[in-house]
């Protein structure tokens, strides 16, 4: 089981990843108006442009995704309910949570779900 000061490193680690986040959202978030907003004056700058704009969005949404993760992670440490396995409620080893400081599955359970998806 992971000890307190453990968690609160864990936790810290996640608070620094999250204002990262929010920052890199908010970027491209510029970054795709900025591109709505140019003036396209042949069709190669068009292109050039909407495919950037596409780039910026498809980051948005990763890391939108990545930090409902993280701030699901930072309930959990809240209520006491940190490292502990979604599937089968053991508790997550601390190397995993070291490497992916907001995973809901332990090892196992992980590869269970990875595989159903394929
Ligand atoms: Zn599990």
């Amino acid at each position: 089981m992971a000890s307190t000061k453990q968690i609160e490193e864990l936790r810290e680690i996640l608070e620094v990843r999250k204002i990262q986040i929010e920052s890199n959202i908010e970027d491209s978030k510029n970054n795709i108006a900025q591109l709505q907003n140019m003036d396209c004056k042949d069709d190669f700058d068009f292109a050039e442009s909407s495919s950037d704009s596409f780039t910026s969005e498809v980051i948005a949404v990763q890391q939108s995704k990545e930090l409902v993760e993280i701030n699901s992670a930072l309930k959990d440490i809240k209520d006491g309910k940190y490292g502990i396995c979604d599937m089968c409620d053991e508790l997550i080893a601390l190397r995993r949570l070291k490497a992916k400081p907001f995973a809901k599955f332990c090892t196992t359970c992980r590869e269970i779900f990875e595989n159903k998806k394929r």
